[in-house]
Order: structure tokens, then sequence, then C-alpha cells
């Protein structure tokens, strides 16, 4: 199982060192920092909202999870920072990763 075949399916999941449980992100098969095994977490996680911008009358923010992860969702109502959002669809599409947040 890897994050995207996950993510393909729409379930996001959080890549964590089984040895040294630091969070990998951009997600990896291996550890960064102790080479160990990445195990994929589940769950429904809760991000905070960062950054947001306005484009074409669509709302694009910048949601922090973990402290670790950042990912760039679109979200339908008006955003504001540091409000917590979970994910509400996920996916991939023509070869990069979508997020939505509500
Ligand atoms: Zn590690």
């Amino acid at each position: 199982m890897s994050f995207e075949s996950d993510l393909s399916k729409g379930i996001f999941s959080i890549p964590e060192c089984r040895s040294c449980n630091k969070i990998i992100w951009p997600p990896s098969e291996f550890c960064n920092q102790c080479f160990g095994i990445v195990n994929l977490k589940k769950g429904e996680f809760e991000g905070k909202i960062v950054e947001f911008s306005r484009q074409n009358n669509e709302y694009f923010c910048l949601v922090e999870f973990e402290k670790n992860i950042r990912v760039l969702a679109k979200i339908l109502k008006i955003p504001e920072i540091g409000q917590k959002v979970k994910i509400s669809k996920c996916g991939i599409s023509n070869g990069s990763y979508f997020f939505h947040v509500s």
C-alpha cells in the first residue's frame, strides 16, 4: 500500500515512520531520517488553514496536518485563517494530487 494508491481511491492517509514516528512528507516508502519503513495512518484527520487565496470565485487554502504536512485544497465556503477543516474529497487527477476540505 502506498500513499498514492490510497489517494487514488479517495483515501487520505498520513505517512509516518514506524521506527522514529516522523511524519514523512512528501510521502515516501522509507523514512528520510532513519530509513525506517513508513506506515500509513488512517483516520479523519483535522487540519488547520494557514493561508488562502481566491481565484475566479473559488477559494483555495493551504491546510496543515500534523504540523508537517501542507496541502493545497479547495474549499466551498469562505475560509478563515486558523479554521479547522477535514478532507471531504481527495484523489489524483491528471497526475497531480487534489484535495477538497470542509
Ligand atoms: Zn524514521
